[in-house]
């Protein structure tokens, strides 16, 4: 049974593991990504938790590694990503293949856990469904009738940055209110902050946590956090019911829990 090194980069944490084809996880490590030290510095710190996966003889036939995008699944060059600012054009498989002497190949991140889910998780394998992550941006992968569906051009479908309110906050990309700009781990963060400057928060699981111990405003938080992840996946559900039976369509009546919400 071959075993094969996974490395997950996130714009918080990145993950790497000695994972079985049957997709079990032998052994893990992960650390800060820091994306501020650089794409090179970020490598470097790859390799060695790649290198520590095999102290113990773990034999691993190749490296493969989930990235946000936009990215280049062929070439593996990083693309203007928000959440690795400063990372545009660094090549993730001649750097880690130079560094490890195995092959290296690369998904965007989402991408990368919808074929997961469809092969090790509830989905059937030839199913059609999206595969949503939220953590410190918002991503989809999505699959059609087993197949991943990279976008025209291989532009990936990025599904979090949806507009949801023209009005809210400015993101990245250059919209306004995008889904990841209001319902990511750093959106509660940024909004626990605007309602309170003096609020000692800096993640998502600080709030949830205080939201456990009966904080007002960080109940608050979380109740408009769940607001908007459940108003961009209503958008998701109004599209797979037009595009199976409009009659389901009508059956669909959005509840309304603007209220006692604000920005
Ligand atoms: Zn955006």
């Amino acid at each position: 049974m071959i075993t094969i090194g996974s490395v997950d980069i996130g714009g918080t944490k990145i993950a790497v593991g000695a994972v079985r084809e049957d997709g079990q996880i032998l052994k893990r490590f992960e650390c800060p990504t820091e994306p501020e030290k650089g794409f090179h510095h970020a490598m470097r710190r790859v390799i060695v938790m790649l290198r520590d996966l095999t102290a113990d003889g773990t034999k691993l036939t190749g490296i493969g590694v989930g990235c946000p995008g936009p990215l280049n699944p062929f070439t593996g060059v990083i693309g203007e990503v928000g959440t690795l600012p400063g990372w545009q054009g660094g090549n993730l498989v001649t750097e880690l293949e130079s560094g490890l002497d195995l092959p290296v190949t690369v998904e965007n991140d989402a991408d990368a856990a919808a074929l997961g889910e469809a092969r090790w998780g509830t989905e059937p394998a030839n199913g059609s469904f999206i595969y949503i992550t939220i953590s410190t941006g918002i991503g989809g992968g999505m699959l059609l009738g087993g197949q991943l569906y990279r976008g025209v051009d291989g532009a990936h479908p990025e599904i979090g940055h949806q507009v949801l309110d023209n009005s809210g906050p400015q993101c990245y990309c250059g919209a306004r209110g995008c889904w990841e700009s209001l319902a990511s781990g750093p959106a509660m963060v940024a909004w626990m902050r605007g309602q309170d400057p003096s609020a000692d928060v800096t993640t998502a699981a600080e709030i949830c946590d205080g939201a456990r111990r009966g904080d007002p405003l960080a109940l608050r938080c979380v109740e408009w956090e769940g607001y908007y992840v459940g108003l961009g996946l209503a958008n998701f559900h109004i599209h797979e019911a037009l595009a199976r039976d409009h009659r389901a369509h009508r059956h669909y009546t959005p509840r309304s829990s603007q209220q006692n919400l604000s920005h």
